[in-house]
């Protein structure tokens, strides 16, 4: 079978046809300019990214998509799936280039979305997110009897305008401080943050899933926070990972935090995710481009910028370690893909962990076992 192209027509290339022999190393040459690499880039690999994506899920396919640009081409046949490896010449870069065609990064920052552990850097207890119903099963272990409010809390402080959208949608009751005011009274609040009562309870048995109905609606109106009050004080909750002694609050996990973005949180603020490599490396991260945080997200006992430091052989132990018990997926982030998007029909830890292993595997078949597998 050949690989055909007819009518190619991007950039300079003029109505080509090309055939090209399935199994076969094809060199492409010529004088400069004369379209190798819109043939090659431009035509040949971005057709086979888009061909690939379009066995995809709508909702991953902005994760692979990046800016791919459809080639102008009349008609293609024969074409599987493609990989480009940079054109750069260096002398120690095969490994990574190996390494990066096989996504084996892109993998392991979805491992870590779904298993990392986030470690307090201060006080060296997990920092652990809400769910409704981990809040309900909180009130279900009050005493029974106990009064018990789920309020919404919110930052700012009540302004008229925000005072007539909580009485439409129905919420009449706030606490500014530990005083409960009515709404409908329309007396002046005294100035403060405040929180929206959205459900009073009394706790007893065999209302939990009222208690997490309620709770998710806090988490609505709030951004992702909810207070149970009662009269021994108040319990706060976050969506987002929060540590238990200090209250200090993490990103939540995604792939995007597990990259040199400093926009997306994961991106070292001192040097940018530049890691400054060719003139100094950057004293704040070590020249690793992350943020000291991610150190902070763990798996196996090792941060992010640890793992990225294993060799391929190192890495595979570390898999071989995991444990294939459930994994807990609060506080992911809301752009972060459930593990059913990566693998259906398998045990969460092990459709996460499958990719990763099979990539490691094949690279040190290759005899790169005690090479880095860093992300490039
Ligand atoms: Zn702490
Ligand atoms: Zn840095």
């Amino acid at each position: 079978m050949n690989l055909t192209l007819r009518g190619v027509t991007t950039h300079n290339l003029r109505d080509l046809d090309v055939e090209l022999p399935w199994g076969k190393l094809t060199a492409i040459v010529g004088v400069s300019g004369s379209g190798k690499s819109s043939l090659a880039h431009d035509t040949l690999y971005v057709e086979g990214q888009l061909r690939y994506l379009e066995t995809l899920s709508p909702k991953m396919r902005p994760w692979f998509a990046g800016k791919l640009v459809r080639p102008r081409v009349r008609w293609a046949a024969g074409l599987s799936p493609t990989v480009l490896v940079a054109q750069k010449a260096q002398s120690f870069g095969e490994v990574t280039c190996v390494s990066d065609a096989l996504e084996t990064a892109y993998h392991l920052r979805f491992l870590f979305t779904h298993l990392a552990r986030i470690r307090c850097p201060e006080c060296g207890l997990e920092a652990v997110a809400a769910d409704a119903a981990g809040v309900a099963a909180h009130c279900a272990a009050l005493p029974p009897g106990t009064k018990v409010w789920i309020t919404a809390p919110f930052e700012r402080e009540p302004d008229a305008a925000l005072v007539q959208d909580l009485l439409e949608t129905g919420f009449t009751r706030v606490f500014v401080g530990d005083v409960e005011h009515d709404l409908e009274e329309q007396a002046p609040l005294p100035r403060g943050p405040f929180s929206v009562v959205v459900d009073r309870i009394l706790a007893r048995e065999g209302q939990l899933a009222r208690v997490a109905g309620s709770v998710e609606q806090a988490f609505r109106l709030s951004g992702g926070r909810v207070q149970v009050r009662c009269a021994d004080g108040v319990t706060p909750f976050s969506t987002r990972p929060q540590c238990g002694g200090c209250g200090r609050v993490f990103p939540a996990r995604s792939p995007r935090l597990f990259s040199r973005d400093p926009d997306a949180g994961g991106g070292c603020p001192a040097c940018g995710g530049d890691r400054l490599v060719d003139g100094a490396p950057c004293d704040a991260c070590g020249g690793s481009g992350y943020a000291p945080l991610l150190s902070a997200y763990e798996v196996q006992g090792q941060g992010w910028p640890a793992w990225q430091e294993l060799t391929v052989d190192g890495a595979l132990a570390r898999c071989a370690g995991l444990s294939t018990d459930a994994p807990a997926v609060a506080g992911l982030s809301t752009d972060a893909p459930a593990v059913a998007e990566l693998e259906t029909d398998t045990p969460a830890v092990a459709g996460l962990l499958a990719p990763v292993v099979r990539r490691l595997r094949f690279l040190a078949d290759l005899g790169l076992g005690t090479c880095a597998c860093r992300d490039p």
